[in-house]
């Protein structure tokens, strides 16, 4: 059953990599609110049609469509699915993202680029096609709307790792870094055409990225000592705060990262007096 309060009734949802974990939650949390989604995944065509066949079995509405959000030709592919299909464009949710760890001394170039291109440049693919999307259903409207409220949304995925640096995996924090001056960037250029563009950062959320921690249970405790709120986040955490940034409830906030994280952005090593 599609939820009580349809917040999106009527709009249309992009969230990459909705495949799993976060992206997933993001999905179903849009279409239990009325949104059509279109689920993107890269290469686990089985899991991305378990999201899509949760979201129906609701009562919900959605598609499936592969897309390595690296690749310009199928970025642009994936949008032109979705216009030809819903006809048009609400909300971005660029999520996509992956790890290749390794010492900075061992890292290859190939692992650096792969995390940079997947993270960083397929943020700048899909939120530029979005922001063209977004301008040229306006243009087609123009006379028509007399709303003061934003024409497109786009949220971010980041992470902790855009402000904590994280040895070990520089590739991962460079490209968590750079989606924060880029989000910045083109939420100033993109506020005039009433675009908003925010992202949000997630400390420790209990997904298959990071499943060698939550399911060790030595780790697991190792990994309380970051966290002040004392328990791992869950996708739906993030799915909420996603959902309120790409709502008209935050329709006056842009250009900012909001912090799911449990506190681990408060210096817990410091809440003993140092
Ligand atoms: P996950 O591995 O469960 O999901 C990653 C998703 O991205 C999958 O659906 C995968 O198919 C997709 N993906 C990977 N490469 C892709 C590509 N080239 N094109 C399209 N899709 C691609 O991990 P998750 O934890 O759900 O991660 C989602 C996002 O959240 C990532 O951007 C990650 O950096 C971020 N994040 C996660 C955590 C955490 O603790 N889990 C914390 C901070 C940020």
């Amino acid at each position: 059953m599609i939820g009580p309060e349809l917040k999106f009734k009527g709009q249309v949802v992009i969230v990459t990599g909705s495949s799993s974990g976060i992206g997933k939650a993001c999905a179903i949390h849009f279409a239990n609110q009325g949104a059509k989604v279109v689920v993107n995944y890269s290469s686990n065509a089985e899991a991305g049609k378990d999201t899509v066949d949760e979201i129906v079995k609701r009562g919900g509405e959605a598609i499936l469509v592969k897309a390595d959000v690296s690749r310009e030709d199928d970025v642009l592919a994936m949008f032109r699915e979705t216009i030809n299909k819903f006809g048009r464009l609400d909300v971005l949710i660029s999520n996509a993202g992956l790890q290749k760890d390794a010492p900075f001394l061992e890292m290859t170039l190939q692992e650096w680029q792969k995390v940079i291109d997947v993270n960083l440049t397929g943020m700048f693919l899909c939120c530029r096609a979005a922001a063209r999307q977004f301008l040229a259903q306006e243009k087609a409207a123009e006379g028509t709307s007399h709303s003061e409220l934003s024409i497109g949304k786009i949220v971010m995925m980041s992470s902790v790792h855009d402000i904590i640096p994280w040895a070990g995996h520089v590739n991962y924090a460079a490209s968590k870094g750079g989606i924060m001056m880029f989000m910045k960037s083109i939420s100033q250029e993109l506020a005039p055409h009433k675009i908003r563009v925010n992202s949000v950062s997630p400390g420790a959320i209990k997904t298959p990225i990071n499943k060698e921690v939550w399911s060790d249970p030595a780790k697991y405790d190792e990994l309380m000592n970051l966290i002040p709120y004392k328990r791992i986040g869950t996708p739906q955490d993030v799915a909420k705060a996603v959902a309120w940034l790409a709502s008209d409830d935050s329709d006056y906030v842009n250009g900012e990262t909001l912090y799911i994280d449990g506190g681990m952005t408060l210096y817990p090593e410091f809440s003993d007096n140092g």
